[in-house]
């Protein structure tokens, strides 16, 4: 089983309708939503969920009044200001360290499981889907990207998949890193503006780190052509394949408002490109 994730240094760039366009040319992928922190890969695959599944991120401290001395000592120790001087406890500040349960003289504390979102298996029109949703507030991202490529991967072993493509969260922090780790190709997705540039490099930066091979997109390449050709000596001195230069194109917008992948939605320039930069992908990932 190979694994595909799709990546960008910023939101926007284009990479879940890429993802999408992905699935519903392969066909016959597991399908994981990692950008836990903004899921909308639904909103194009529609997915029926089968599956949810309760997922607890951090611990959170729960005080029990009635045992509770006041000595305050949870208040002055408490690094996170996550509790008040009434010796409540400030849900959306608290990092679960436990150390007010540790300086509790009377054992008033204990650590309690967080409710932090819920991960999905789901169906779909091109293929079974992991995905997650986390709570409003809620952080533990990069574990929850985890568990749904886990959740990925056991699907692929039940419904004997060869593929997982994976709609990596945006930026370079936790939830990256546990979206790209172990997988046999990252496609990165940017775009020819100065901080797109500096995203990508970034990105290049942790994919070589953990020794992942990885191929760029450069999506609305014509907005600044300078600047495409730009990423293109940069990739080409470090050795990293361009597969794909996609035009601006509105109809990357309609296909989403309308709930179908580009190449589900239209037959013109831009899906042809789509699906032209997926047979080089596939020449890498040898499927
Ligand atoms: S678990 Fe840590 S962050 Fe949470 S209230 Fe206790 S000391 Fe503060
Ligand atoms: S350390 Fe324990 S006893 Fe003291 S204020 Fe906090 S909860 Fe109450």
């Amino acid at each position: 089983m190979k694994q595909l994730t799709v990546i960008s240094g910023k939101g926007g760039t284009g990479k879940t309708s890429i993802t999408a366009a992905f699935a519903s040319i392969v066909k016959n992928a597991v399908l994981a939503d990692c950008d836990v922190d903004a899921a909308d890969l639904h909103l194009i695959l529609k997915p029926t969920v089968k599956k949810t599944i309760e997922f607890h991120g951090l611990n959170i401290a729960h005080i029990d009044k009635d045992t509770c001395i006041d000595c305050k000592k949870c208040y002055e120790s408490c690094k996170f200001d996550a509790i008040d001087e009434g010796i409540n406890v400030i849900k959306e500040s608290c990092e679960g360290c436990g150390v007010c349960e540790y300086v509790c003289p009377v054992d008033a504390v204990t650590m309690e499981k967080r409710d932090s979102g819920f991960a999905y298996i789901s169906e779909t029109r091109f293929g079974p889907m992991a995905h997650a949703m986390l709570k409003t507030a809620e952080e533990a991202s990069g574990k929850l990207v985890t568990v749904v490529r886990n959740n990925a991967k056991q699907l692929a072993d039940e419904k004997k998949k060869e593929l997982v493509i994976i709609d990596g969260p945006p930026g370079i922090g936790c939830p990256v890193i546990a979206s790209l780790t172990g997988v046999d190709l990252v496609l990165i997705v940017t775009e020819p503006t100065l901080s797109a540039i500096h995203d990508l490099e970034r990105i290049l930066g942790v994919a070589n780190h953990f020794g992942i091979p990885a191929v760029v997109c450069i999506n609305k390449y014509d907005i600044n052509v300078d600047n495409t050709e730009k990423i293109e000596r940069y990739c080409e001195s470090i050795d990293v394949r361009v597969v794909g230069n996609l035009p601006y194109d509105t109809i990357m917008t309609d296909a989403m408002v309308n709930e179908k992948s580009i190449v589900e939605f239209s037959d013109g320039n831009l899906a042809e490109r789509i699906v032209e930069m997926w047979s080089k992908i596939k020449e890498d990932l040898i499927v």
